[in-house]
């Protein structure tokens, strides 16, 4: 999960809020120094951290909750509030206004600038947009084939030449060959390396020149904390940065540090990268983010998971019914399973529930590529009866599955281990419950 120790922090201060009997000045000092602590472990910088804390704690004291909310939850949504703020307020999505709009990818090698122009691609190609990558980088010869093995499979195509020198030459060239194609929208990717700093810089100009971008975006590596800072600095003075990619945000202890470092130059984080695979990149969002980030769920989030979802595995909003009433048979666990590691893991998703932050067990969730492979070989040996009620199958059903699809009577108890526990919980949520939780807290 995204900037996961910082979200568990914050939400242990909140809960610290909304455990407490009575809050006074003392519970505010210490949940604004549990906050403080938290985010300069998450390495933001201290006097952002100092100004930020000082306007929670100025008017967690001094703010009046309107009639009807409680002081805990006033509290909490100046948290919210705040935070959000520190992080840009509003999102500020890539708009596609021309047809075609042309963006300029610029970021340090080992940013993650190839992954994340695939990434870019692929996002806009669900968005139903026609794209054309060009690769103009030609310090590194790998990277147009990285970035070819990439996007192929979803047939996406890009232009390059391993063999050509000239940046600048490719770049225009990538353009044209683009706009005859007739695409909406064209990625242009330059280096990430060069001799010396002062050439990539310079190169870098030279190719805005020549195609004249829409917007240029800087893809920032997210693991080097509040150092994002000169960064972003030393490429918005080069070049007009129209926005920022910040990488790596799974799993990075510096998440919090380089999130915040980047919106203090004042170019606006867009997106952010939050894992290795195609569709690890999210358009970011403050408010959202932020309610994710402290626990308290995202409904709207969710509900545009479960859109895209239905996209590509064309499920029904019944199916999604079915999958939170715990109403399902192993074809529908299947093709949960499947779609949620399609989608990255089912914690991202069920954290964005209200009420569901940190508290899923791992058992219920964690499936790998290889334990669904196996459940597909086990699946494929079982009746149609079988797959649509499990409930039926006893020990001698099992020893001949085990037998048909040439697996043990250890890995078909598993899988149906596996229906049983997700039935299991999913069943134990209640969306009415859900739903009056999320009103609580007026998101
Ligand atoms: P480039 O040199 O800037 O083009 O960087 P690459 O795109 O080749 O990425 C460098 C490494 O970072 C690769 O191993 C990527 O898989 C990895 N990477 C890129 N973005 C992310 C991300 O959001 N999360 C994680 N965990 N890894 C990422």
């Amino acid at each position: 999960m995204v900037l996961d120790k910082l979200g568990q922090s914050l939400n242990n201060a909140l809960r610290k809020l909304a455990r407490a009997s009575t809050v006074d000045e003392a519970l505010v000092r210490e949940v604004v120094r549990d906050i403080q602590r938290a985010l300069l472990t998450s390495d933001v910088n201290v006097r952002l951290v100092l100004d930020l804390t000082k306007k929670i704690e100025k008017r967690a004291l001094e703010e009046k909750p309107p009639a009807g909310v409680s002081k805990k939850e006033h509290i909490i949504k100046i948290v919210y509030e705040e935070l959000t703020s520190f992080l840009g307020k509003e999102a500020k999505p890539i708009e596609i206004k021309e047809k075609p709009t042309i963006l300029l990818t610029v970021g340090i090698q080992g940013s993650g600038k190839t992954t994340s122009v695939a990434k870019l691609a692929r996002y806009f190609q669900k968005h139903g947009y026609k794209v054309g990558l060009v690769c103009s980088d030609t310090w590194r010869p790998g990277a147009y084939f990285q970035l070819k093995q990439l996007v192929e499979p979803y047939g996406i195509e890009v232009f390059g030449d391993p063999e050509e020198k000239d940046a600048v030459k490719l770049a225009k060239e990538g353009v044209e060959y683009f706009k005859k194609k007739g695409v909406d929208v064209i990625i242009v990717d330059s280096a990430g390396r060069h001799k010396e700093e002062k050439g990539l810089i310079e190169e870098m100009k030279q190719i805005s020149n020549a195609i004249n971008p829409h917007e240029v975006i800087l893809v920032i590596d997210g693991t080097i904390g509040q150092q994002a800072y000169n960064q972003a600095l030393a490429f918005k003075e080069a070049t007009p940065i129209g926005s920022i990619i910040v990488t790596k945000l799974d799993g990075s202890a510096k998440g919090g540090g380089a999130l915040s470092a980047v919106v203090a130059t004042g170019a606006p984080i867009k997106f952010i990268g939050v894992g290795e695979k195609i569709d690890d990149l999210e358009p970011f969002d403050p408010k959202r983010f932020v309610s994710r980030l402290l626990g308290l769920g995202d409904i709207q989030g969710l509900l545009e998971k479960f859109e895209e979802l239905s996209k590509e595995t064309e499920f029904t909003e019944e199916d999604v019914e079915k999958f939170l009433r715990g109403k399902f048979n192993l074809k529908d666990m299947y093709a949960q399973l499947e779609a949620m590691r399609k989608m990255g893991p089912l914690q991202q998703i069920l954290k964005m529930i209200p009420g569901m932050g940190y508290s899923i067990p791992d058992e219920v969730i964690k499936v790998s590529e290889e334990r669904l492979k196996k459940f597909k070989v086990i699946m494929d040996s079982m009746t149609e009866e079988e797959l649509e009620n499990p409930e039926i199958i006893n020990y001698s059903r099992i020893k001949r599955i085990a037998r048909g699809s040439g697996t043990s009577t250890k890995d078909v108890k598993e899988l149906l281990n596996q229906y049983k526990q997700m039935k299991k919980f999913f069943k134990g949520m209640d969306k009415r419950k859900l739903a009056k939780m999320a009103k609580k807290f007026n998101f």
